[in-house]
C-alpha cells in the first residue's frame, strides 16, 4: 500500500510498482472516477464528495473496495493506491483483508513538503484541481494523514521514502526498499 499527499506522486510510483511486481494497481480515486464516468448509482453518490474535495463516505467506499480486493486477480498480490486514508479506514482493510485470508506486507509513504503539493496540484489540472478543491483536498489530508502514519508506524509496516526529486529517483527509492518490506525480491 502507498501512501501520501494528493500529488505526492504516489499514484505513479504505485502504477510502476505494480507493473513491475505484475500486480494489479487498485486505485480508489480511480475506482471512483470510473464510476463516475460510466454514470453508476456508486459513481453518482461518490461525485460530490469527489468535486468537493472531500473523503467520499466509508459506507460506500468500504463495498467498493472489498468488491475489487475480493476478484481473483489479487491472488499474487496487489498495490493499494488511495486506500486507507484514515484509521478507520485502515480498521475497515484489516477486516476485509482478514476475510479474505490476507494481509497487508508494507504501508509505502511517500513524503513530500506541502509546497511542493501545491506547485505540482497547481500544474496537473485534472477536473478536481481547481484551487478552491485542491485546498480542500490538502486540508482533509492533512486532518487525517499524521494519525494514520502513526497506526501504519505503530504495526511496524511504516516505510517512509522521500518523494521529491526526479520520478525515476524516487521509483529507485521505492524498489529499495520494497525487498525488505516484504522478503519478496523484485526483479
Ligand atoms: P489525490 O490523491 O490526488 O487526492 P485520488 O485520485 O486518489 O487523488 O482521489 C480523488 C478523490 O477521490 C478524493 O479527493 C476523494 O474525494 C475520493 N477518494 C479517493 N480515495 C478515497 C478514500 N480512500 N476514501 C474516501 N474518498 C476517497
Amino acid at each position: 500500500m502507498l501512501l501520501g499527499g494528493p500529488g505526492s506522486g504516489k499514484g505513479t510510483q504505485a502504477v510502476r510498482l505494480a507493473e513491475h511486481l505484475g500486480v494489479p494497481h487498485i486505485s480508489t480515486g480511480d475506482l471512483f472516477r470510473d464510476n463516475v464516468e460510466r454514470g453508476t448509482r456508486l459513481g453518482l453518490r461518490a461525485k460530490r464528495y469527489i468535486d468537493a474535495g472531500e473523503l467520499v463516505p466509508d459506507d460506500i467506499t468500504r463495498g467498493m473496495v472489498r468488491d475489487r480486493l475480493a476478484q481473483p486477480d489479487t491472488e499474487r498480490g496487489f498495490i493499494l493506491d488511495g486506500y486507507p486514508r484514515t484509521r478507520q479506514q485502515a480498521a475497515t482493510l484489516n477486516g476485509i483483508l482478514a476475510s479474505l485470508g490476507r494481509r497487508l506486507a508494507a504501508a509505502i509513504h511517500v513524503r513530500v513538503s506541502d509546497g511542493e503539493l501545491r506547485a505540482r496540484l497547481a500544474a496537473r489540472g485534472r477536473d478536481d484541481d481547481d484551487a478552491h478543491t485542491v485546498a480542500t483536498r490538502l486540508r482533509t489530508f492533512h486532518r487525517y494523514h499524521a494519525s494514520l502514519v502513526d497506526y501504519y508506524r505503530e504495526v511496524g509496516l511504516l516505510h517512509d521514502v522521500d518523494g521529491e526529486g526526479e520520478m525515476e529517483a524516487v521509483a529507485e527509492r521505492v524498489l529499495g526498499i520494497f525487498p525488505k518490506a516484504t522478503g519478496f525480491t523484485t526483479i
